[in-house]
C-alpha cells in the first residue's frame, strides 16, 4: 500500500511515525512532502512557544478544546520516550499574574475557571507564596494564579526528534513499512477518487505526479485557498492567524514555569526553554502576513515582558518570529473524509496542546479507511470536527 502524506510540520511527522510503526495486512510506503527542507523552518510548528497550557488558554476556546489539552497532557510523555533523542517536557504548572491596574482581567479569570472548570486545581497565592514558588517573580506582584497541571515541551526539539526518529525506523523492523521523505517538494494539485488519489508536485523546477492508495493532508496553512491552487483540495473555511514572538538570551532571569500576564488587550507569556533562553508571546492578529515582526507588537511584548521582570532589560534578542496559525472559523480542529483523502487542519493556536489526541482521532480515521470499518473514534465526544465530504 502506498500512503502519501503532504506537510512534515507538527501533525505530518508524528502521523508518519505512527503509521511506520503500525502493522497493516501488507507493509505501507509511506511517502512524506514537505516545500521546506527538513528543518521546517517555515512551519507553525517551529515558530510555536510550545506551552501546553489549556486552563490559561480556556479564556479563548471551547471546552473540547481544554479536556483534549488534559487528555493529550497524559499522552505526551509516552509518546516523548518512544523517542531515541530527549525533548524537553515540563508539568510543573504555570503562574498567571497581572498588573494592579488589571486586576480586573485577572478577577474575571479567577472566576471563569471556578464556573466553569471547577475539578481542575488552581490555587490563588499571596505575594510571600509566589515569592517562594517563583521567588523573581514575587518581586513584582502581589498576587497570583498557580496552575499546577500545566505544562510545556521543546517544540524544536520535537522535531529534530521526530525527524531523526523516522530516518532511523525506517525501514521498520518488525512491520516491513517504509519512509520516502521528500523535502523541497511542494504538492501543487491533489486529485482524489473513490479508488486512489493523485499528487502533482515540484521538485528541483520539475511537475512530476504520482499515484497513491490514500493521502493525508497535513499542509497547515498550505491548505488555506489563498496559498492552494484550485486543483490543490483547498479547506474552503480555513484561515491564516499571525502570531509573532521572540526569544530571549536572559541568563540573569531566572524564571522556572510558564508565566502568563493578564492584559486588557493582548495576553503576554514567557516560556522559560533552559539555559537561560526564554520565549516572550506571542500577538495573535486576523491576518495572513507573515512579514517580520512590527515595531508595534515587538514594543508590545517586550514592554510588558519587562513589566514581569525588569531582568529582561539586559537580555539579548536572538530571534524574532512571525508565522501564521491554520484555523476554521469556529476555531476547531477538523478531520476531513472525502474518497482517498484525509484532509487534517485547524490546529490553530493549540497544535502542541492538542496533538496527540489529533493523532489517535486520525489514526483510527485511517484505519476505517483502510480496512472499510466503522470502528467507534476514540474521542467521538470531544471531537466536533470530522466531516465526511
Ligand atoms: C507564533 C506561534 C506560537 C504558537 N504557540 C503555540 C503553543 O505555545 N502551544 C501550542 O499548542 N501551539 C502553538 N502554536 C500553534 C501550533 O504551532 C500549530 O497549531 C501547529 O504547528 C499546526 O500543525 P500543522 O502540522 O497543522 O502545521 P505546520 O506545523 O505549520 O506544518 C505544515 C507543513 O506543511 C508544509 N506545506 C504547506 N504547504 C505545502 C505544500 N503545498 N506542499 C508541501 N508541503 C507543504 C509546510 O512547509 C509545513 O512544514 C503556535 C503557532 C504560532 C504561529
Amino acid at each position: 500500500m502506498n500512503i502519501a502524506i503532504v506537510g512534515a510540520g507538527l501533525m505530518g511527522r508524528l502521523l508518519a511515525l505512527s503509521l511506520l510503526r503500525q502493522k497493516q495486512s501488507s507493509s505501507v510506503t509511506i511517502t512524506l512532502f514537505d516545500k521546506d527542507n527538513k528543518l521546517a523552518h517555515h512551519s507553525a510548528a517551529y515558530a510555536a512557544a510550545g506551552l501546553l497550557t489549556p486552563l490559561g488558554e480556556s479564556l479563548h476556546c471551547q471546552p473540547n478544546i481544554v479536556s483534549m489539552g488534559f487528555e493529550s497532557l497524559r499522552l505526551w510523555p509516552s509518546l516523548l520516550d518512544s523517542l531515541h533523542e530527549h525533548t524537553m517536557f515540563q508539568q510543573t504548572g504555570a503562574i498567571m499574574v497581572s498588573h494592579e491596574q488589571d486586576k480586573g482581567d485577572y478577577q474575571r479569570f479567577v472566576r471563569h475557571l471556578k464556573n466553569n472548570y471547577p475539578e481542575q486545581a488552581s490555587y490563588s497565592l499571596n505575594r510571600a507564596e509566589l515569592l517562594e514558588l517563583e521567588p523573581e517573580i514575587g518581586r513584582s506582584f502581589n498576587q497570583a494564579l498557580y496552575l499546577p497541571q500545566e505544562g510545556q515541551l521543546g517544540n524544536r526539539r520535537l522535531l529534530v526528534a521526530l525527524r531523526k526518529q523516522l530516518e532511523k525506523e525506517s525501514p521498520h523492523a518488525s512491520t516491513g513499512n517504509r519512509l520516502n521523505w521528500l523535502s523541497e517538494c511542494q504538492v501543487v494539485e491533489i486529485n482524489t477518487s473513490e479508488e486512489s488519489s493523485s499528487l502533482g508536485y515540484i521538485k528541483g523546477g520539475d511537475k512530476h505526479s504520482q499515484q497513491f492508495d490514500l493521502v493525508i493532508d497535513c499542509r497547515g496553512t498550505g491548505a488555506t485557498s489563498k496559498n492552494s491552487h484550485d486543483t490543490c483540495a483547498p479547506l474552503a473555511d480555513l484561515r491564516s492567524v499571525r502570531g509573532e514572538l521572540f526569544q530571549l538570551f536572559a541568563p540573569e532571569v531566572n524564571i522556572s514555569r510558564p508565566v502568563r500576564l493578564m492584559h486588557p488587550r493582548y495576553q503576554l507569556y514567557i516560556a522559560p526553554k533552559g539555559k537561560g533562553f526564554y520565549v516572550v508571546g506571542a500577538t495573535e492578529i486576523e491576518s495572513d502576513d507573515d512579514s517580520p515582526m512590527t515595531v508595534r507588537s515587538a514594543m508590545e511584548l517586550l514592554s510588558a515582558a519587562y513589566s514581569v521582570h525588569p531582568g529582561f532589560a539586559e537580555a539579548n534578542i536572538r530571534q524574532h518570529v512571525s508565522q501564521c496559525r491554520p484555523a476554521f472559523s469556529d476555531n476547531q480542529p477538523k478531520i476531513t473524509v472525502q474518497d482517498t483523502l484525509i484532509q487534517v487542519n485547524g490546529l490553530f493556536r493549540h497544535g502542541f496542546l492538542i496533538a496527540p489526541v489529533v493523532l489517535k482521532q486520525t489514526l483510527a480515521v485511517i484505519d476505517n479507511r483502510i480496512n472499510n470499518t466503522e470502528i467507534a473514534l476514540p474521542y467521538a465526544d470531544l471531537f466536533s470536527g470530522i466531516v465526511a465530504g
